[in-house]
């Protein structure tokens, strides 16, 4: 995949209109979580050194289309100015004369942030006019929200058809690594795909089954497969409705030479909440009045088996009910296997989704894994090997 970085853009003394994604969760006024800004900072610098001049474009919340003051960017500047060491100046639109003034003004080595997108209706329509009038404020593009770029909005798309564009270095990095896990890995390559419903991960497993060369599935997913193939799941979170697709999976993969890896044992509870009494089992032996809400140990030791026989892994969804502890065990003891694979540089490893992200992080394994994605949405669809639109117009 060929992309433009801000290595190739001529910046000094140019206006670079850089779309990024600050989407913070706030409480009180103040932003609880500054992640995503910090993620940033290596993009607003490396544009400041060039001689460049920063100027943000980012959505907040969802106002669709109308001034919702609470949705107001404005909330985000200290924490920008804390984060990037330099004057951030706020615009109250992102087009028009009050945006084309504060440009004016901006000096160098200062940022701008616009207000948020979303205010106005053509963002999410990719309206062609909006975008022409955000092309006006800037000579250069840069996008640097990896994360929005599943969507096509004037924003993440249009305007990269107007102006010379680039990739920004955190939509650099994200690239590069999911590249490395996916369209050109070291073999072979083990996937994991958790979490609850089969039905969402349909197009994901089709991507997959012909690009690795084994898939760990795990989480209430896996009781489908399971019951598909005639195991008694109890009253598992199931969808029985769907054993038919789980069979032809099943087969597909036989056919591409992907082993399929489902749990061999289960923890078992009547109830889902935390500390309800629990138990180990052989995975044909869930009583009918109980669920299964987490893989077993045995299971664990054969997914560790696999991963260290991988050089690649990539990971979306639990492979359990985490967030009721103990059924965090099976993904975290996994998780932490491919962590310590990762630091002895046996193993690259990729992961990414909602959930994903949070498992990995409660269990301390996300910051030894090669690449975690925090970009939800467009890291399953780049998983279900769709072209995201705001990439696909950076192409260089
Ligand atoms: P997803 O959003 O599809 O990745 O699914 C994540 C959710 O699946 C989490 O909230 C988990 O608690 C849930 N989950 C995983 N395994 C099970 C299970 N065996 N039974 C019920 N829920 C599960």
């Amino acid at each position: 995949m060929a992309f433009n970085t801000l290595d190739a853009m001529d910046l000094d003394g140019k206006i670079v209109l850089t779309r990024v994604d600050i989407n913070v969760p706030v409480s009180e006024g103040e932003v609880t979580d500054a992640t995503r800004i910090k993620r940033i900072v290596p993009t607003v610098r490396s544009i400041l050194a060039a001689g460049g001049k920063p100027v943000l474009l980012a959505h907040f919340g969802r106002p669709k289309g109308k001034i919702v003051p609470d949705m107001s960017l404005e909330i985000t500047r200290s924490t920008l100015e804390h984060e990037l060491h330099t004057i951030v100046k706020f615009a109250d639109d992102c087009i028009g004369d009050i945006a084309q003034v504060a440009v004016d003004e901006l000096e160098t080595g200062q940022v701008l942030l616009l207000e948020n997108t979303r205010f106005h209706p053509g963002e999410e329509a990719n309206d062609a006019g909006f975008a022409a009038e955000l092309a006006k404020l800037g000579d250069v593009y840069c996008n640097d929200a990896f994360s929005a770029a599943h969507r096509a909005h004037a924003s993440t798309e249009g305007l990269a058809r107007l102006l010379p564009s680039c990739a920004g270095r955190l939509m650099q990095s994200e690239l590069q690594a999911l590249e490395k896990a996916l369209a050109n890995p070291e073999h072979p390559v083990v996937a994991v795909v958790g979490g609850a419903k089969v039905s969402s991960k349909l197009e994901l497993l089709g991507n997959l089954i012909p690009r690795v060369d084994a898939i760990v599935i795990g989480g209430g997913m896996a009781n489908t497969f399971l019951a598909a193939q005639g195991v008694n799941v109890g009253k598992s979170l199931c969808e029985h409705d769907l054993a038919d697709t789980a069979l032809e999976i099943l087969e597909q993969a036989k056919n591409a030479d992907c082993t399929i890896l489902l749990p061999i044992d289960a923890i078992i509870a009547k109830e889902f909440k935390a500390g309800a009494q629990n138990r180990c089992v052989a995975i044909d032996a869930c009583p009918e009045d109980a669920m299964i809400l987490d893989a077993g140990p045995k299971s664990v030791a054969l997914i560790e088996e696999c991963f260290a026989k991988a050089k690649t892994l990539v990971w979306n969804g639990p492979l359990g009910a985490f967030e009721i502890p103990p059924f965090n065990q099976a993904t975290d003891d996994a998780a932490l296997k491919a962590a310590e694979l990762t630091k002895n540089g046996s193993l690259m490893s990729v992961a990414g989704g909602g959930d994903t992200v949070s498992a990995l992080n409660q269990s301390g394994a996300a910051k030894d894994f090669t690449y975690v994605s925090t970009a939800g949405g467009a890291f399953l669809e780049w998983l279900e090997g769709k072209t995201l639109p705001g990439v696909a117009v950076l192409n260089g």
